[in-house]
């Protein structure tokens, strides 16, 4: 069937004579790109005009029923009615799918059409955009009926990175054409329990429905999960909310972000204090689901046709203990923000997904209802690459194995971040089986051209690089990077110049120079973390600005691709700008502004295990006591080093560091001595200096990785320090177990210095 040739039309698109909105936004996206593909401009007319030859008929309509053609239509509660069909009858081609309710069934025909012309939308906006140039389009007969794998297909942006007017504009149309969806589901955020049982309302009045703080106070923001009468004003609001709303199909409610918690004696009582694996607290999971659970008892009576929905987030990721029956009717936003993101689901060198996938299978064994939220990019904030499709290609067979909905994916508009992982999300979560790899090599070979082969193999290189690597990580945290990407980095210098010396057409140079800049922007923040290493932070620090200027030359060739932190964000942790600033602190102490360097510590120091918590008592702070102390490097975490296992877990407990170290014997008198442990992230710790313990923290603020546990502790040794000869120092840390992300012991660089 032709329907252009040699740039003239040879083509009618036709919609109904009183089309949907949908269908004729969907016939003028067709009309614009066959335009855009071959300068041919189809007209669009009405079923009754008078139409002749071939025909594109877009959405429903007469001439559609008349040929037989079962379109996808309907909407109900279970949502699984989506999808669309794309068939060739005579001299017609049908485009028409489901509009019903929130379904965009026709739009996703035409769009599915056009990638079959050779159409793509890699990222959002132009520069994501391939449009074949054809002279003539013709098609061969098709039959095709499209459902989805998954019925709930989001990908949200959160924040983390600057996002315009324009990129949120740009990212709704890319979502269309890759047939991501959100359905107007009422989504258990974090704290949307303040709907249930509104404050203004109730909380001066009846404080009894609120939780109790640690401090014994009532909160405004929690809910007494134990109290019936919360319970059945919760119900009584979902309930008024749906008589209200007949088009509502849920109500969904969780708890504020943190680790939520009434400290009323009932509600204490009935927790049997499992711990979760994740943050150390205990769980909440037994009384949040219980209350849930109870709601969604009460509604289903009333309206059996409508979800009620919570999330199992924080401390409540683990199922319940104790419940014999789960309403049908309730449903669960699965979000284990303590799994680490570098590897597939059920990964055996990986606890963290081996436990994922036990949490996930009884949860879709047990409620009707699951979706999944995760977060990509799944690393930290600094805007180095997170390559994902290694564990997409596994994952996304698996969730949709286990009869999961869908996903509500927490994203940034930082696309060369996330490179691809978005891309082959959208493609794999409308059809799970989706060839991964050939997906890849479509890529490369629309947006690359000529140098698609080195492409190709940079991104697998990469991939496969995280893939192997036997560190973990959780979302928000430092990807170990400066282990990962040496190994690699000469072959991907390789890759990237012979990419750029295949690259012939202007457009796909500046695709490849984006990519050469997101390389060494990798490159300048390994080679920062290695001059930091070093104890040169100064010139670290000159690494870290050229990471800023890369940002700055990418960002004019378009916005989101490799953003700058938001202003809001500068001093969060694991961002570029908190970087800078620990690394300046000292370069400042160590022969900087504030003070000058008297000498830096060894890199490699003695270290040893104390499980049994015996080190104080055999006085291993001392040099020579204690047997077979084994070496560290104390600028990488310990799990780095060999101290975990097979699994992946880490060492947990009681661990010492000692080292000694020659200082200097022509220190000014009168001048006073400092320390400077580089960074411990440890719950708790206690340094010696020539046998005398100086300082000590029992109990540090790190189950959030927040800054206490990275920034470094600077110690006054005065009065202990011995100029002109060997001193010692020794560190015992103390981790409590399991955190979601193990990370023990001192990371960064030691020294002696003394203030200018
Ligand atoms: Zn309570
Ligand atoms: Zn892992």
């Amino acid at each position: 069937m032709v329907l252009v040739e040699q740039h003239k039309p040879q083509t009618t698109i036709v919609v109904a004579n009183e089309p949907s909105e949908q269908a004729e936004e969907a016939a003028c996206i067709l009309q614009d790109y066959i335009e855009k593909i071959s300068d041919a401009r189809v007209e669009i007319k009405k079923e009754s005009e008078d139409v002749s030859g071939n025909t594109i008929l877009v959405g429903h309509s007469q001439m559609v029923k008349d040929s037989s053609i079962e379109v996808p239509s309907g909407v109900t509660f279970q949502l699984n009615e989506e999808g669309f069909v794309i068939k060739t009858v005579g001299n017609s081609l049908i485009l028409a799918g489901n509009e019903d309710g929130e379904y965009r069934g026709t739009v996703y025909a035409v769009y599915t059409f056009l990638e079959e012309l050779g159409c793509r939308w890699f990222f959002p906006g132009e520069f994501g955009e391939v449009i074949p140039e054809m002279d003539t389009i013709s098609i061969n007969a098709m039959d095709r009926t499209e459902r989805p794998s998954f019925r709930i297909r989001n990908i949200w942006y959160s924040g983390w990175a600057p996002t315009t007017d324009q990129d949120h504009q740009d990212f709704r149309l890319w979502r269309d054409c890759n047939k991501l969806n959100t359905l107007s589901l009422s989504i258990p955020g974090d704290g949307s329990i303040r709907r249930l049982v509104p404050s203004e309302e109730y909380f001066e009045s009846s404080p009894h429905l609120f939780a109790i703080n640690k401090d014994g106070d009532r909160r405004s923001d929690m809910l007494c999960l134990s109290e019936p009468e919360t319970v059945n004003i919760s119900v009584k609001t979902i309930k008024d909310t749906f008589r209200d709303n007949p088009d509502t199909l849920s109500f969904g409610f969780a708890p504020p972000d943190g680790f939520p918690m009434c400290y009323c004696q009932r509600c204490q009582d009935s927790i049997p204090e499992f711990n979760h694996k994740g943050y150390g607290d205990p769980s909440l999971s037994d009384l949040w689901f219980r209350f849930a659970n109870c709601i969604a008892q009460e509604v289903y009576k009333e309206f059996p046709d409508r979800w009620v929905l919570t999330n199992g987030y924080a401390n409540r990721v683990r199922l319940p203990e104790g419940i014999a029956e789960f309403s049908p009717n309730l449903g669960i936003q699965s979000a284990i923000i303590a799994a680490c993101t570098l590897h597939p689901v059920g990964d055996k060198k990986c606890w963290q997904r081996t436990l994922y996938k036990q949490l996930l299978d009884r949860w879709t064994d047990t409620l009707n209802c699951v979706f999944v939220y995760d977060y990509d990019p799944g690393n930290s904030l600094v805007n180095l690459p997170f390559p994902a499709i290694h564990n997409l290609k596994h994952d996304m067979p698996y969730f949709r194995s286990r009869g999961t909905w869908g996903f509500w994916t927490e994203g940034t508009n930082s696309w060369m971040v996330t490179h691809l992982n978005y891309y082959v999300r959208a493609k794999l979560m409308w059809d799970a089986e989706a060839d991964v790899e050939a997906l890849v090599r479509d890529y490369c070979q629309k947006f690359y051209a000529d140098a698609a082969d080195m492409v190709e193999e940079y991104i697998w290189t990469l991939e496969s690089a995280v893939e192997q690597t036997a560190s973990h990580q959780t979302w928000g945290r430092l990807m170990q990077w400066r282990t990962i990407f040496p190994p690699v980095q000469q072959k991907l210098d390789y890759l990237m110049s012979q990419a750029e010396d295949s690259v012939q057409d202007s457009c796909s140079r500046q695709r490849v120079q984006v990519l050469r800049l997101v390389h060494n922007h990798m490159k300048a923040y390994v080679r920062m973390e290695q001059f930091a290493a070093q104890g040169q932070f100064q010139v670290g620090l000159e690494w870290a600005d050229k990471m800023l200027a890369i940002r700055d030359e990418v960002n004019i060739i378009k916005s989101g691709l490799l953003p700058h932190t938001p202003e809001w964000a500068h001093d969060f942790r694991t961002t570029l700008e908190w970087h800078k600033e620990i690394y300046q602190d000292l370069a400042d102490k160590a022969g900087g502004q504030e003070g000058e360097l008297l000498t830096l510590l060894p890199r490699q120091w003695e270290f040893k295990l104390d499980p049994k918590d015996v080190g104080v008592i055999y006085q291993w702070y001392l040099v020579g006591r204690g047997e077979d102390w084994a070496t560290i490097d104390t600028t990488l975490n310990w799990e780095g080093q060999g101290y975990q296992d097979q699994q992946g877990w880490g060492f947990w407990g009681k661990a010492w560091y000692r080292t000694g170290f020659h200082v200097p014997a022509d220190i000014e008198e009168g001048k006073s001595i400092w320390l400077t442990i580089g960074a411990v992230y440890n719950r708790g710790v206690w340094v010696w200096f020539n046998g005398m313990m100086q300082q000590f923290e029992k109990d540090r603020h790190w189950r959030l990785g927040h800054h206490d546990v990275r920034t470094p502790i600077h110690i006054d040794v005065t009065d202990w320090a011995r100029s002109g000869e060997i001193n010692h120092v020794a560190v015992l840390v103390n981790t409590t177990p399991p955190d979601r992300n193990p990370r023990g012991g001192i990371h960064r660089r030691s020294f002696l210095w003394t203030p200018r």
